[in-house]
């Protein structure tokens, strides 16, 4: 019998890798990891985390103006960007620490270098060979920089963090969730910001009538959107800044570019070709329902694998790896209902169908709205209006798509989606009583 020096080897320690190897070793295995960044990946050092503390920190520059509405006195008001991103890379460093010490704690070993599979078995880590029974892929995404001249001089999401001070005017390319959120962290620090998309819409894929909103409340405060937008290449300002020349139109000019027009799965550098894993035709790792890849002793999980790219979703394909190979345990993630969040300013949250996919796929359906003004909007003078949204299957009465835009709405859809996965109906949505005064009120009240 062959022996190995691991049960089990993961290559990446983020979000789906620590799941699997903590659970794996859990059930027994010996197991080991490697990283070649910084154990947590993307979600805790460069995602998820600084994001939602940088959306926090911009906030209070609203917050700060209502006050006054609300009696208080504000002095002279101030920002300082080192002060911010330096708390928040601090709270990143005490995460990474706590990711690290639960690999230790749970005696996976960790290798902190390049891995890269020589073949199904053997894994070069650093320059050291180690050999492993199972494989388990968990290598994430990368941001995409489109093959244009002059792309080069613009940076994405990886160095955004970073920066040694904010620009006076900041250009984003691209329409998605990271786009919209940067733009509003930015907007509420005083960069001017410039949205700048191919396509004619933002966020493809949520549900339109909260696209809408997003837009409009968006350019209400300031943010700047140019659509159908063919750059064709950048050069550099002199004294500073880019400039992105579009097809046909003026020039567009800003001191920064970021680019946030998708996420590539990390492939390049893995050895797949000598291993014999398999892509699909997204360029991601072909798995099946148990995320096991063509090879038999390998498996992937994660945005590597470009199912649903969200930390939850990494997480449980990594715990459910673990328990179904090494814990006797078979069960397969259920990538239907997921809900997911904009963090924008303000907040997107959704689970289930848009109407758009409900009517397609059910033919009649039933919407309920809500097109709200929040109390605390009101007294603050705020003109922005909250959208809720309620998609219901008509044969059944069943709630299939919840979508929210307001503030919080992340918060209270996480407690909505239960509802919507559950299949409840849109009956027992109304036999529940409203809980007053509150947003979420609305959800129970929708006629
Ligand atoms: P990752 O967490 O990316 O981990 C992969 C790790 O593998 C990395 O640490 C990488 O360094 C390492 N690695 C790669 N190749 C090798 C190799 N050959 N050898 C050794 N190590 C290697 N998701 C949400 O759910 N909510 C959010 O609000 C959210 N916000 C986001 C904001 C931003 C700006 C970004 C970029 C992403 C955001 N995401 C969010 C997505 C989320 O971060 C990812 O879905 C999640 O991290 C995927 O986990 P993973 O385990 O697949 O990969």
């Amino acid at each position: 019998m062959t022996t190995y020096d691991y049960d089990l080897f993961v290559i990446g320690a983020g979000s789906g890798g620590v799941r699997a190897a903590r659970i794996s070793s859990g059930h027994g295995a010996r197991v080991a990891i490697a990283e070649e960044y910084r154990v947590g990946g993307t979600c805790v050092i460069r995602g998820c985390v600084p994001k939602k503390l940088l959306v926090y920190g911009s906030h209070f520059a609203e917050d700060l103006v209502d006050a006054r509405r609300f009696g208080w006195t504000i002095g002279e008001k101030g920002f300082d960007w080192p002060t911010l991103r330096d708390n928040v890379m601090a709270e990143v460093d005490r995460i990474n620490g706590s990711y690290t010490d639960t690999l230790t704690s749970h005696n996976v070993e960790l290798y902190h270098d390049h891995a890269e599979l020589l073949d199904a078995h053997t894994i070069k880590v650093g320059d050291k060979t180690v050999t492993a029974d199972k494989i388990l892929i968990a290598t994430g995404a990368r941001p995409l920089v489109p093959d244009l001249p002059g792309a080069e001089l613009g940076i994405t999401s990886n160095e955004i963090f970073h920066l040694d001070r904010l620009p006076k005017s900041l250009a984003i390319a691209g329409g998605g969730y990271i786009a919209n959120e940067f733009a509003g962290v930015f907007h509420e620090l005083g960069v001017k910001v410039t949205l700048v998309n191919r396509g004619d819409t933002i966020l493809r894929g949520y549900d339109e009538a909260l696209r809408d909103r997003l837009l409009q409340i968006s350019m209400t405060k300031g943010i700047k959107f140019v659509f159908n937008c063919n750059v064709e290449r950048f050069e550099k300002i002199e004294g500073g800044g880019v400039r992105a020349f579009v097809g046909g139109d003026d020039p567009i000019e800003a001191e920064m570019l970021l680019w946030a027009i998708g996420r590539r799965p990390n492939i390049e550098g893995l050895g797949l070709e000598a291993a014999g894993v398999r892509l699909n035709d997204k360029g991601a790792i072909a798995v099946d329902a148990a995320s096991h890849t063509n090879v038999e002793n390998i498996w992937a999980v994660g945005d590597v694998t470009d199912r649903i790219q969200l930390t939850p979703v990494a997480i449980r394909e990594g715990h459910a790896f673990a328990d179904t190979v090494f814990g006797n345990k078979p069960w397969t993630v259920d990538h239907e209902t997921v809900p997911s969040a904009v963090f924008s300013n303000p907040p997107i949250a959704s689970v289930g169908m848009t109407e758009a996919q409900a009517k397609t796929k059910l033919g009649t359906v039933k919407i309920f709205t809500s097109d709200f003004r929040p109390m605390r909007n009101v007294l603050a003078g705020r003109n922005e209006r909250s959208l809720y949204k309620l998609v219901v299957d008509s044969a059944t009465d069943v709630v299939v798509g919840a979508h929210m835009i307001g503030p919080d709405a992340p918060e209270i859809l996480q407690a909505l989606a239960i509802a919507v996965k559950a299949k409840l109906t849109k009956a027992q949505f109304d036999d529940t009583v409203a809980l007053h005064p509150t947003m979420a009120e609305e959800l129970v009240l929708m006629r």
